[in-house]
């Protein structure tokens, strides 16, 4: 499966050195510190997506090789996952759904247990 378009431009603009959990820039740059500086939103950092308040000279697109080699995996387990569930399985594990019971706002497949979604 391949990164739909849209995603990977949008994912490609995000610079290379970005590292999500925790926010941290992998040459070093204070992201929050800047952001800061220039009144802005850590939102607004041009690593999210190469766009922002202020601009940074570390600042590198990621390669498309990349982008794909590191969500490659998210979007091919999501698809499979949208699959399983039209087929009428568990988007989770697969296993066949002999019966959706729901307990409070939550619909569980039976027997496997996995959430299925709200009621
Ligand atoms: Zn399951």
């Amino acid at each position: 499966m391949s990164i739909p378009e849209k995603e990977m431009a949008k994912l490609a603009r995000t610079c290379r050195n970005l590292r999500r959990l925790p926010l941290k820039c992998a040459v070093g740059v204070d992201i929050k510190a800047e952001c800061f500086k220039v009144g802005k939103s850590v939102i607004s950092a041009p690593c999210l997506e190469g766009f922002g308040a202020w601009s940074c000279d570390k600042y590198e697109p990621t390669p498309r090789e990349d982008v794909e080699r590191q969500w490659g995996p998210v979007f091919a387990a999501a698809d499979a996952l949208i699959d399983r569930m039209a087929e009428g399985k568990c988007g989770h594990c697969g296993a066949e759904i002999q019966e959706r019971v729901q307990q409070g706002h939550c619909v569980y497949a039976q027997p496997c247990g996995h959430r299925l979604g709200t009621a």
